[in-house]
């Protein structure tokens, strides 16, 4: 078991550095680039106690990954999961770089962790362990160096312990710049919630458009029915689109005159799943990817589509909300079949966007409304899809290598002009 999940967190390092190779190749990028931007600059492992409900104390492995801050701070979420690795932040701290570049914001990637089953700790453990966490990572961490965000269960709440505790720190009163994806009161921006569904829903429309299709009709599917998963659906859903499938850990639903999604939303609040809707069928995850579509949208976990399965795959665009959801080995497959995958450094990036409109906002100390975030999530992710879109039609290349070719050029032309100082 340790040995198998050994071997797909390298892949997910592997696959970032893969498709970083392929760019740089096809940029002719200089030897000396290659070697700084296909791995991190900086890397902290922190291990540290944490004082438990019945009064023992645990030891726990936390992280923080800095990839190459060379436009501006580095930015990245920090997530609390069971299967964070090193390697796991490693490679999403490079893929928060290539995300950033393509919005064209002034960011560097960064990403942080701890291995930790949050579901089995107390409030009072789980606070314990985001305060210390944070002060072990403090050194690194700054309005101007490098700001954390939510991830996987790390989310508001866990935000404001850490901007507290980083500001206490600081022997201030509070720096709300510090973090993003804090609670409204305490310096959130308007948007954040959404922002990933909501910029995956941008680069949906714009992709069906290019197909010569429309939102409005469309049949779409979502595996993950969360945070981004949720959003995205009923933006399409309020934008007339059908959803027609859905699912969770537990497994999906599916109804093709479209589901009702607020009262699926109320279904799964009361029961915990989506399975068992009045509304629809009861299918599994496997069966959901393969559901005959406009758009599919995998915004659970990576992996989900791979050489075992995308030969069934019947959408006509993947939008990929998660991180790497597609194998570097499906991701051709995808390509010949002419299914056009909206990668998740494009299509995910709505996230790290409103981010950085918040540390603005927190920067100034003035707010501003929703829709002034939804006009600027709006024009910057569709600028983004057709800089990549345009790469994909000049070149003749599928969107993933279009994209990293737009984000590597990016960033490679910004190091090379600050040159090196050695
Ligand atoms: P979340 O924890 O809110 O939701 C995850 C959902 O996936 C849950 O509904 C869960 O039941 C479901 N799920 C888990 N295993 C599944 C399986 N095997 N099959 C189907 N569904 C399964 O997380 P989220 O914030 O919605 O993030 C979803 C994905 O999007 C993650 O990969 C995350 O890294 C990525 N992402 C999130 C953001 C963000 O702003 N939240 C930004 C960029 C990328």
């Amino acid at each position: 078991m340790v040995e198998l999940r050994r071997r797909s967190e390298m892949k997910l390092l592997e696959t970032a550095q893969y498709f970083f190779d392929e760019a740089a190749e096809r940029l002719g990028l200089e030897n000396s680039l290659r070697e700084l931007l296909r791995y991190p600059k900086l890397q902290l492992v922190v291990i540290f106690p944490v004082v438990m409900d019945d009064g023992s104390t645990r030891q726990f492995e936390g992280y923080r990954v800095q990839h190459h801050p060379v436009f501006g701070p580095c930015k990245g979420g920090i997530r609390f999961h069971p299967d964070v690795t090193l390697e796991e932040v490693e490679a999403l701290a490079i893929l928060m770089t290539w995300k950033c570049a393509i919005i064209g914001l002034p960011l560097s990637g960064a990403k942080g962790g701890v291995s930790c089953d949050p579901k089995a700790l107390s409030r009072g453990e789980l606070e314990r362990l985001t305060r210390r966490y944070a002060s072990e990572i403090s050194p690194l961490i700054g309005p101007e160096n490098d700001i954390p965000g939510p991830d996987l269960y790390a989310n508001e709440r866990e935000m404001a312990w850490i901007v507290d505790t980083l500001s206490m720190h600081r022997r201030a009163q509070f720096i709300p710049g510090l973090v993003t994806g804090k609670p409204k009161i305490l310096g959130g921006s308007e948007g954040r919630d959404s922002a990933t569904g909501r910029g995956g829903f941008f680069c949906a429309a714009e992709a069906l458009v290019q197909l010569g299709l429309n939102m409005n009709g469309a049949r779409i599917v979502v595996q993950g029915f969360g945070n981004v998963g949720w959003n995205f659906a009923r933006f399409a859903h309020d934008a007339g689109a059908r959803v027609i499938g859905v699912s969770d850990s537990c497994g999906g639903v599916y109804n093709p005159g479209g589901l009702d999604l607020y009262a699926l939303k109320r279904h799964k609040e009361s029961t915990g799943t989506v399975l068992g809707f009045d509304y629809g069928e009861d299918i599994s995850n496997a069966e959901l990817l393969q559901l005959p579509c406009e758009v599919l949208v995998p915004a659970a976990l990576e992996h989900q589509i791979t050489e075992g399965n995308v030969a069934r795959i019947k959408a006509r665009v993947i939008v990929e909300l998660a991180n790497g959801p597609t194998t570097r080995e499906a991701d051709p497959l995808l390509y010949e079949r002419d299914v056009l995958v909206v990668p998740d450094i494009l299509a995910n990036a709505g996230g790290v966007t409103v981010s950085y409109l918040e540390w603005i906002q927190d920067r100034s100390f003035y707010f501003w409304g929703a829709q002034k975030i939804d006009d600027l999530l709006r024009e910057w992710m569709i600028v983004g899809f057709h800089k990549v879109w345009k790469a994909h039609q000049q070149e003749a290349i599928d969107m993933r290598t279009a994209a990293y070719l737009v984000a590597v050029e990016r960033v490679a032309a910004a190091a090379r002009s600050r040159g090196l100082y050695a």
